[in-house]
C-alpha cells in the first residue's frame, strides 16, 4: 500500500484561500486518496517551514501572499519562468531537491485561450494596470505571445521602472490614471490592481479610448463581475473574470503532486463561483 500523498498552501493569512476547494475536487474526481492543507506560516518562519516540507509529509505545495518572493530565495531550482518573474508559487521535490516554478503565467494564458480564444491574434498593443506581483506574471504572459507594446499604468511609477528594467523595452510607462490616448488602438486591457475587489474602493476608469474589438479581464474575481468587467460589457466589449486564472494556475502543480492532469470543468467553476457568491 502506498502513502497518501499530501500537498499544502502555505500563506499568511491562509484561511480564505479556496486552493484546497479545487484540489479537493481534483482529489475526489481522480479518486484518489491525497490530500490539500492549509499551512498559516508566520514571513519569519518561512524559510525553515519550506526546508522542512518533506519532513513534515509534504510532497510539495502553493505559496501565497505574502511568501512568493521570499520562497524565490529559499528553493533549490527554480524554472524559467519562476526566474524571469522572481517569484514562486508552486514547490515540490525533484531528487531531492526542492524546484519552484510560477504558474500565475499559465493561469492568465489558459484563462484567456479558454474565455476569449483569439485575443492575441495580431495583438499590437496591451495595457496592464497595476505593477505588482499578478502584473509581473501577467506581463510576462502577453510578452511571451508576442504583443509589441505593453503599457503599465500604476499609481506608484517606481513599480512600473521595475517591470521595465525586468522585462524590457517591450514595456513602457503610462500616466495614473489611464488616459483615453493610453487606451487608443489597445486590443487587450487587464486590471491587476486591487481596486474593485470586495471591500476596496472600485477602479472607476473611462473606457471610450478602447477600441470595440478589445478584450478586457480582471486579475480580481471577487466580486466575480468587477466594476470594469460591467463598465467594458456594457460598452459591448468582450470580457473575462479572473476566476479562470485561479483555476488554471492549480492545474500544473496538481499534477506534479499527485501525478495526474486536472482539467478546468464547468463543474469546478460552479463550485467556486458558490462559493464565491457566499
Ligand atoms: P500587489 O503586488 O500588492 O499589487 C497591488 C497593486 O494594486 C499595485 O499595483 C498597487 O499599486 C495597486 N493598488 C492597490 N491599491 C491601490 C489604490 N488605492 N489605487 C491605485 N492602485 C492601487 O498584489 P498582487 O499580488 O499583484 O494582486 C493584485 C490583485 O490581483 C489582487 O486583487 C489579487 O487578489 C489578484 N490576483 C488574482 C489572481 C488570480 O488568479 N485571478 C492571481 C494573483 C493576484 P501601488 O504599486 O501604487 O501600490
Amino acid at each position: 500500500m502506498t502513502t497518501p500523498r499530501r500537498a499544502c498552501i502555505i500563506g499568511h493569512p491562509v484561511k480564505h484561500s479556496r486552493s484546497p476547494m479545487i484540489h479537493g475536487f481534483w482529489l475526489k474526481g481522480f479518486g484518489l486518496e491525497g490530500s490539500y492543507e492549509r499551512e498559516d506560516v508566520t514571513p519569519d518562519a518561512l524559510e525553515a517551514f519550506l526546508r522542512g516540507l518533506a519532513a513534515r509529509g509534504y510532497v510539495g505545495g502553493n505559496v501565497t501572499i505574502p511568501h512568493k518572493e521570499a520562497a524565490f530565495g529559499t528553493v533549490d531550482r527554480r524554472t524559467a519562468r519562476a526566474e524571469a518573474l522572481g517569484a514562486v508559487n508552486t514547490v515540490w521535490f525533484e531528487d531531492g531537491l526542492l524546484w519552484g516554478d510560477n504558474t500565475d503565467v499559465t493561469g492568465f494564458l489558459a484563462n484567456l485561450d479558454d474565455r476569449a480564444p483569439g485575443w492575441d491574434h495580431g495583438l499590437d498593443k496591451a495595457v496592464v494596470l497595476g505593477a505588482g506581483g499578478a502584473a509581473a506574471a501577467i506581463v510576462a504572459g502577453i510578452k511571451e505571445r508576442g504583443a509589441k507594446r505593453i503599457f503599465v499604468a500604476n499609481r506608484t511609477a517606481e513599480k512600473t521602472e521595475a517591470l521595465i528594467r525586468r522585462f524590457g523595452s517591450v514595456v513602457e510607462a503610462a500616466a495614473w490614471p489611464p488616459s483615453a490616448a493610453t487606451f487608443a488602438g489597445a486590443g487587450l486591457l487587464v486590471n491587476t490592481t486591487s481596486l474593485g475587489m470586495d471591500g476596496k474602493p472600485g477602479l472607476d476608469i473611462d473606457l471610450a479610448g478602447l477600441p470595440p474589438q478589445a478584450v478586457v479581464t480582471d486579475a480580481v474575481y471577487v466580486p466575480l463581475e468587477t466594476e470594469l468587467l460591467a463598465n467594458a460589457a456594457a460598452r459591448g466589449l468582450r470580457t473575462v473574470d479572473g476566476l479562470g486564472m485561479l483555476l488554471h494556475q492549480a492545474v500544473p502543480g496538481f499534477e506534479r503532486w499527485f501525478g495526474r492532469r486536472p482539467v478546468v470543468t464547468p463543474e469546478l467553476r460552479a463550485l467556486v463561483e458558490a462559493d464565491i457568491g457566499r
